[in-house]
């Protein structure tokens, strides 16, 4: 809710910020287009960056109150809101293009230790941003429905408050209102059905993380806003005497993943359909146009439509697929290569996404440094072998200012007080804080800083967790991310049963273990079985070990209840260690474990993403890296036996064991039965533990047991948290922005 003082202040700022934001602009722009902007609160950022830091003071618990703007899963949605953010403050003309979704990601609670999902009626509190463009709404056809896409337009300011960029999200609307049509003829149900229909549109985010869950209705969404925008910024374009050659000169479109990826065929449809250009030419535009940007190279998230759905849904555009496929059968021609193999676009009757981005793209770049060589040698190979040149790396990067300087002003104070505040639109800045890692003094205050912060966290959870008590004498271990398989919460959770249980037997000796709470914050998608099941799990275990009085002096075990961008700016800065443990090669990068770094946690994790590049650039000592490396993972792959492992391990089968022999009970669901075979014997389609949990069971054990070994000796630990604060510069979204802008955008 916002209250009346808060109102106030947005007014007084949308006054502030008005002419930077209508001021005319000529030159090249870059257009972000994404199905997900995960924003958080839209406020304490504009205050931050509008330097309203007594609004920030003065109104903290009025603040407080504001709901989470959460149109988007999870890290995909948040690189896009720290883009906006960085392209903001850096000067850069870049605007975010999406759909004004009613509801956003659901709300979680848990009943019995099961998640709950209810709707995020987000708008229910007003949207005091955003500012909606009736004169520039517009008609958008499917197949037989026309719908309006009005835009709403919120300003994205930049730190200082110079540039003022724009984030347009689009609303579906129906075109016949209620005194018309159906209605006239008494057909009410008919007219209602037909509204419906056209809210349904941008009436929910679909939750899914990481999966394509192919829904017409998903389509209808992608080609709804990316057609609006398109048609939108077309427009733009020939109202100010543009020509449509001319269009990639004025404006450059970066997809973010495939989902916007039908705006290329729409592209086509309106200077070819409309425009009466060749097609040659308009390919040569279009190519020109877009940039892709690939997030996954998990087989279930690469997006395929069944020309069936393609066809009947849109058949305006579904043409302009079928002649990119001709032509590029004629371009591959031309390079002698007849085997279609990789390359169809329509492939056994689905047309594949990624392949349309990858072919009518002038750039094509994955988003770390392992990700992008993955994505050359895998998923988009036959694509690098006849277009090197379009493929480049764009390590991901968080934005300082919400990460830092809002969600942490204990650390940010430190930091200003030693190096200044230039950190603050310059995070390389903070290199000039390494000798102060041997300053004992500086080490002492860091501690400190971290106490006050878990304290902080503390008071928080203790309300909104049914009076939960975290102790801010322990050191707090996070993982805090979407619930999903390959991330491996399911390993932590085993891992810390295991700790559990050798604390119980004496083999490891409670005098030497240092107290420990574990914290999880993640959200499943609805429908994702298993991801449900660990939660459970999760819980249990919570439930045994918080109540076993032989060692809740030395763990507790928290899941707190609906994870999104505000409650991670609680729970990021009181963190010491940042558990990133997916699979190595399953992580495209991470953007968590910047956010963990740049707050001063030491990472505990795989080989994989941008956790590579983290202890490139803190150093091996200063971080707990383990396990299989995906040269391994690739080695041990076709002998792997879990049930070796199982078999073989005493540890792992105690561990394992409590699923299946009533340890913890699910409920009588049978989740726990089908987690333990997702490992032992495998399920469906999947091989026994796709994941390799098993064969990274006891590396993570020992690295694990060697980081909390290591936090009693505090001075050594703070300076190992130091230097991952001082070594974060490379991960700020500004080094990531700016290499947008110049190596792909021209802008
Ligand atoms: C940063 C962020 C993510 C992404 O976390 P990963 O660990 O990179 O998966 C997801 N959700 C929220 C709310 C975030 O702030």
């Amino acid at each position: 809710m916002y209250s009346k003082n808060v109102l106030r202040e947005i007014d007084a700022a949308l006054a502030e910020i008005s002419p930077a934001w209508n001021r005319p602009f000529d030159g090249k722009r870059a257009c972000y287009f994404s199905a997900e902007f995960l924003i958080g609160r839209v406020v304490t950022g504009n205050f931050y960056n509008l330097g309203k830091t007594d609004c920030l003071t003065n109104l903290s618990s009025e603040l407080e109150d504001v709901e989470d703007v959460a149109l988007g899963n999870g890290g995909l949605g948040r690189l896009a809101a720290c883009f906006l953010d960085s392209a903001a403050t850096k000067g850069y003309p870049l605007d975010g293009f999406g759909l004004r979704y009613h509801y956003g990601l659901f709300k979680q609670g848990f009943n019995d230790g099961f998640q709950t999902e209810s709707p995020d009626d987000w708008l229910k509190y007003g949207d005091p941003w955003s500012i909606r463009r009736e004169d520039e709404k517009l008609q958008i056809r499917f197949g037989g429905q026309t719908v309006w896409a009005v835009p709403y337009d919120m300003p994205i300011i930049g730190y200082g408050g110079k540039t003022v960029n724009t984030l347009r999200l689009w609303q579906s609307e129906p075109i016949i209102g209620l005194e018309f049509s159906a209605f006239d003829r008494q057909d009410y149900a008919s007219a209602f059905k037909e509204q419906n229909e056209a809210f349904a549109i941008s009436a929910t985010l679909y939750p899914n993380d990481d999966t394509d869950d192919g829904k017409r209705l998903r389509l209808k969404q992608q080609y709804f806003f990316s057609s609006a925008s398109l048609r939108s910024l077309f427009y733009r374009h020939t109202q100010s005497g543009g020509k449509p050659e001319d269009f990639a000169e004025k404006f450059a479109i970066q997809l973010n993943d495939t989902h916007p990826t039908v705006a290329i065929p729409e592209l086509l449809r309106i200077l070819v359909g409309e425009n009466e250009m060749d097609f040659e030419q308009a390919f040569s535009v279009a190519q020109k146009t877009f940039a892709f940007t690939n997030h996954t190279i998990m087989e279930e998230a690469l997006e395929k439509w069944s020309t069936e759905l393609f066809s009947s849904t849109l058949p305006d555009v579904y043409p302009y697929v079928v002649m990119l496929q001709n032509k590029l059968r004629r371009d591959l021609h031309t390079k002698g290569i007849y085997d279609y193999n990789g390359y169809n676009l329509i492939d056994n009757g689905r047309v594949n996404m990624a392949r349309i981005a990858s072919y009518v793209s002038h750039s094509v770049n994955g988003v770390a440094a392992i990700h992008s060589e993955i994505l050359k040698a895998t998923v988009l190979k036959p694509w690098y072998t006849i277009y090197p040149e379009r493929f480049s790396n764009k390590t991901n990067g968080i934005t300082q200012r919400r990460w830092l300087g809002l969600c942490n002003p204990g650390l940010s104070k430190f930091i200003t007080e030693r190096i200044g505040g230039d950190w603050i639109t310059d995070l390389d800045e903070l290199k000039k804080l390494i000798p102060y890692a041997d300053d004992v003094n500086s080490l002492r205050q860091l501690n400190e800083i971290k106490r006050e912060n878990k304290v902080r966290l503390a008071d928080y959870v203790r309300t909104r967790e049914d009076g939960f008590t975290l102790n801010p004498e322990f050191a707090f271990n996070l993982q805090v991310k979407r619930l999903h398989e390959y991330k491996r919460q399911f390993l932590n959770a085993l891992s810390i049963l295991d700790i559990y249980y050798r604390l119980k037997r004496g083999e490891i000796n409670k005098s030497e273990f240092s107290p420990t709470a574990f914290v999880f914050g993640a959200k499943s998608a609805p429908s994702y079985r298993r991801a449900k099941g660990i939660i459970k799990f999760v819980n249990e275990i919570a439930r045994t070990v918080n109540s076993d009085t032989d060692v809740n002096n030395l763990l507790q075990i928290l899941f707190v209840r609906d994870y999104n961008v505000s409650y991670a700016e609680k729970l990021i800065p009181a963190a010491d260690i940042s558990e990133q443990i997916s699979t190595a090669g399953t992580e495209a990068s991470g953007t968590g474990n910047m956010k963990l770094m740049l707050n001063g946690a030491v990472t505990l994790g795989t080989y994989d993403g941008a956790n590579i590049e983290i202890v490139a650039e803190s150093g091996e000592e200063n971080n707990f890296i383990f396990g299989a490396r995906v040269e391994d993972i690739n080695a041990a792959a076709s002998s792997y036996s879990p049930v070796k492992i199982y078999e073989n391990n005493s540890r792992v089968r105690k561990v394992l064991d409590t699923l299946i022999d009533g340890t913890f009970s699910d409920g009588g669901t049978g989740i726990f039965r089908e987690l333990f075979d997702s490992i032992i014997k495998g399920a469906s389609w999947h091989k026994p533990d796709q994941y390799y949990l098993l064969l990274d069971f006891e590396p993570y054990a020992d690295a694990k047991l060697r980081a909390i070994k290591a936090y009693p000796d505090r001075i050594a630990f703070a300076h190992m948290q130091l230097l991952n604060i001082a070594n974060a510069g490379k991960f700020s979204s500004d080094r990531t922005i700016s290499q947008y802008a110049e190596e792909i955008w021209g802008v």
